[in-house]
This record gives C-alpha cells, structure tokens and sequence, in this order.
C-alpha cells in the first residue's frame, strides 16, 4: 500500500516538470501554423495521457472496478468521451490560436492532461 503512494507522486511529480518548461516556453508564443512542433508535442503528450488513462480504467473495470469519475462504466461510452473530449480540446486551441492566444492555446493540452494524470495516479494508488 505504502508503495503505490510513494510510485503516484514521481508520476504527478514528473508531469508537472514536464509542463513547467512548456509554461516558460508559453510566454515566448510567436504567430505560427497551428500543427507546428510544440503544438504537435503538446496534443501527443494529451492522448498518451488519455491512452493509458482509458487503459488503465479498461483494465480496472474488467477486474470489477466502478468508474467514480464519469456518468458512465461503458468502454466504449468512455472512449467516446475520450475520444470527444481530445477532438474538443482541439477544436478549443484552434479557436485559442485563430483569435491569436496562443500561450492559452499552448498550455490548454497540459492543463487538460493534468486530469486524466492525477485519475491515472489515483487508479494506480487505489488498484486491487
Ligand atoms: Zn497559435
């Protein structure tokens, strides 16, 4: 039990300094295309994050486990709102990025993926 706490933290832990430099990095925001490096980083950094957050709560709820979280215990209900929610969020930067916010729009991925972190480190906390 005592394990699983200590392995959590390194996770939200190490999230949170990968964010960090892209926050710094998000004050320097020049106009640019919208699919460019950081922005590309930034959207595979929230579906792998959603990836293993889907996952893990696949896994889970083959084993009995309740998803505490969302309306709903349906994989494929919650692959669809994972799958909605990163189609939204993309849409959301879009819209950041055409009325020219660009640091919102490069922070909104990580911003976004700190949920399905810390639902990733309560699981793996709280697993059988
Ligand atoms: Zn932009």
């Amino acid at each position: 039990m005592l394990t699983k706490g200590i392995a959590a933290k390194p996770l939200i832990l190490g999230f949170v300094l990968m964010v960090l430099p892209a926050l710094a990095k998000a004050q320097e925001v020049q106009p640019h295309t919208f699919w460019d490096k950081a922005n590309t980083i930034g959207f595979a950094v929230s579906g792998a994050a959603k990836i293993v957050d889907w996952v893990q709560t696949y896994q889970s709820l083959e084993h009995g486990s309740h998803e505490k979280w969302m309306f709903t215990n349906s994989r494929l209900g919650l692959l669809g709102i994972g799958l909605g929610g990163q189609a939204l969020q993309t849409g959301i930067a879009y819209g950041l990025h055409r009325r020219e916010h660009h640091k919102l729009e490069r922070v909104l991925p990580y911003i976004v993926s700190l949920g399905n972190v810390v639902g990733i480190a309560y699981s793996y906390r709280h697993r059988n």
